[in-house]
């Protein structure tokens, strides 16, 4: 028997595993045993129960679409993986593998327990074959290669990419003998976690996963158009919860989706026409991903502060209540508590969001070490993935070498000039911190400073119905900057610590987005006591993000505003809405409203991409 083992991967379109399974399996004339272990390390300590139903519907995803299809379908063990596999190997009654198939995972947990299987495999005589496909790159290929060097920046993964040729195209769903079998089947959530599930944005498996990115193909103004720092942080107008960027992200992470398939869709929409580049279009973003995946694998410690040399030493503080009030969404500023909330509630925060809640828990406002605010996430996100989220904190942390410098600040009561692209009716904040569903909008993000009889008339009087900020911005701001600055001198080259070896300036990858030099941090944190970036933008508002293709950190509201944002509406005044560069809210619309999410995109749709895909 040729057993697959379905990890991530969970999808049946460019499987690599399964395609060699299938060939193999034909020509020696034996069955192929598709099966996912549920292993008790992923637990509810560590998993959110809206990551571990969106697992479950995508495991029932799989089984669907492999019984209706191939006759075959998906068995679903439980236990440690080793023991597991070292039943299958030995021959449980039913099953004996002989042989048996995964994709790589470059995750440490992963790979620690693959060379377990591995030598247990070798042990009992089992053929292992395993696939690259969770990544456009190969990347222990890519790592092992000769002068390799660990990207830190866009042109640096650019190149890398490049240099590996071609994307290649994505595997059709190869053919499969039936699987006559029983029993074993995909659990309901009610049998492993207490509560019920609250996410409803997003159902799990390869149907939506394929249902969501051809909506998004389908409208190729909003694909060539995309530009990541334009997306808005507070989902789409009348629908807050709707991400304004493509919310593949818990396709990608599971593998519901293939990276490859998503690569081809997108760049069959940008052919022959104009379109957006990385680092702010579509492909920009899957670099990204691919530049945490070569850093995960390269970089010993990539997850930790000490032994890690993409993470300058911060004396971070430890005050377990600031870090409960940030969880829990109940910090007093309703911007940070909204996103905090919406991720609790639904897996899934935007871009900027997670910007704006990780200066804040870090280097802006609580002095938080980003490794706990990394932990937070790692179990409350539908898309936590190990190398992307570890990447993501130290960037927005200001510790590693491609972070923007550390004295960008975000303004947590977002203007309308502010780079964090909030909307400015309240809707966002009314949504998901119902105490303020009554305050005016012009207090929504800072409803302290609402006059006694407005706070009595919403309803909610600071203090009594909602937290009073946990601290003043602009004096945690600051004491911050001292002390991060002061951290960074402490290091033995004066500028930068000592392993990040001969560099004396940490200028960021993306500098060359910026028009000119950033002013040096003595002059962002004196005098003015604004938050505005200096340099580049004076007089002519927010700059590009370097980093990951979104938004910057900004000036408070402060001076330098975006001169577009200042007219009459209609007059280039910003329109909070789908990626504003070109969204036309066909992809919306397709996707049915909120809670109905993918669930509502057509059939038909899916199985459009499905045959694109291969599927
Ligand atoms: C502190 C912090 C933690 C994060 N943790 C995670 C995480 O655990 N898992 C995760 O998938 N993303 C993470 N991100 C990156 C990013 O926020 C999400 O990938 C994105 O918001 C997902 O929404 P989307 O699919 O609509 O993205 P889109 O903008 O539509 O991008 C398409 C895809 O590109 C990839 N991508 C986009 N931005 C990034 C990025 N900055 N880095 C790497 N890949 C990217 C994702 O796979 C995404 O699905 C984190 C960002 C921050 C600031």
């Amino acid at each position: 028997m040729k057993g697959v083992w379905f990890r991530k991967c969970l999808r049946l379109h460019d499987n690599a595993a399964l395609a060699h399974a299938a060939a193999a399996a034909e020509a020696d004339g034996e069955l192929v045993v598709p099966f996912f272990v549920l292993d008790p390390h992923f637990d509810r300590s560590r998993v959110g129960i809206n990551r571990f139903q969106f697992l479950l519907e995508s495991l029932k995803c799989l089984d669907t679409r492999l019984r209706s299809e191939h006759r075959s379908r998906l068995l679903v063990f439980r236990g440690a993986p080793e023991a597991v596999l070292q039943r299958l190997f030995e021959g449980d009654g039913r099953f004996k593998l002989g042989s048996l198939f995964w994709e790589r995972d470059t995750e440490p947990y992963a790979r620690e327990r693959d060379a377990r299987v591995e030598a247990l495999a070798k042990q009992a005589g089992v053929h292992t074959a395993h696939f690259s496909g969770h990544t456009l790159l190969d990347i222990d290929s890519v790592v092992a290669a000769q002068g390799f060097k660990p990207p830190i920046s866009m042109s640096g993964v650019q190149a890398m990419v490049a240099a590996a040729g071609p994307v290649k195209e994505p595997l059709p769903v190869p053919r499969l003998p039936p699987l006559p079998a029983d029993g074993l089947e995909v659990p309901d959530i009610s049998e492993l976690y207490a509560d019920a599930p609250t996410s409803r944005c997003f159902p799990g498996g390869e149907r939506h996963a394929l249902a969501r990115l051809r909506a998004v193909c389908a409208d190729a103004g909003y694909v060539c158009g995309f530009e990541k720092p334009k997306t808005a942080s507070t989902g789409r107008p009348g629908k807050p919860w709707e991400p304004s960027t493509t919310g593949l992200s818990p396709y990608l992470k599971f593998g519901c989706l293939s990276p490859r398939t998503a690569w081809h869709e997108v760049a069959r929409c940008q052919r022959g026409r104009a379109h957006s580049k990385p680092p702010q279009s579509l492909h920009g973003q899957l670099l990204f991903r691919e530049m945490f995946y070569v850093l995960g694998a390269c970089v010993p410690n990539f997850d930790k502060q000490d032994g890690n040399r993409m993470c300058k030493e911060i004396p971070w503080g430890e005050n377990p209540e600031m870090l409960t009030a940030w969880a829990e969404g109940r910090t007093g500023y309703p911007f940070i508590d909204a996103l905090m909330r919406q991720l609790r509630e639904t897996g899934w925060m935007h871009h900027l969001g997670r910007h704006a809640v990780a200066c804040f828990l870090t280097r802006g406002d609580l002095w938080q070490s980003w490794t706990v605010g990394r932990d937070h996430f790692d179990k409350m996100l539908l898309d936590a993935d190990w190398a992307v989220n570890n990447g993501n904190w130290l960037w927005l942390a200001g510790v590693a070498p491609f972070s923007a410098p550390y004295f960008r600040i975000y303004d947590p009561c977002p203007g309308e000039r502010s780079s964090l692209n909030a909307e400015q009716t309240g809707e966002f904040v009314r949504h998901f911190v119902p105490e303020l569903k009554d305050m005016p909008a012009r207090y929504i993000y800072k409803p302290w400073t609402a006059p006694a009889a407005v706070q009595k008339s919403a309803g909610c009087v600071i203090g009594r119905d909602y937290p009073a900020p946990i601290v003043d911005h602009k004096a945690a701001r600051e004491a911050n900057l001292a002390r991060f600055k002061a951290a960074l001198e402490g290091s033995k080259s004066g500028h930068m610590p000592e392993k990040f070896g001969a560099a004396e300036r940490d200028p960021g990858p993306m500098q060359s987005a910026f028009a000119r030099p950033l002013a040096p941090p003595s002059a962002a944190a004196g005098g003015r006591g604004g938050e505005r970036p200096s340099g580049g933008a004076k007089g002519r508002g927010k700059r590009p993000e370097p980093h990951a293709g979104a938004g910057q950190a900004e000036g408070g509201g402060a001076a330098g505003g975006d001169a577009a944002s200042q007219g009459p509406p209609g007059k280039g005044r910003r329109r909070w809405g789908p990626a504003s560069a070109a969204g036309s809210g066909k992809i919306w619309q397709a996707l049915g409203a909120g809670a109905a999410g993918a669930a509502g995109a057509s059939a038909a749709a899916a199985a459009e991409v499905g045959r694109a895909a291969g599927g």
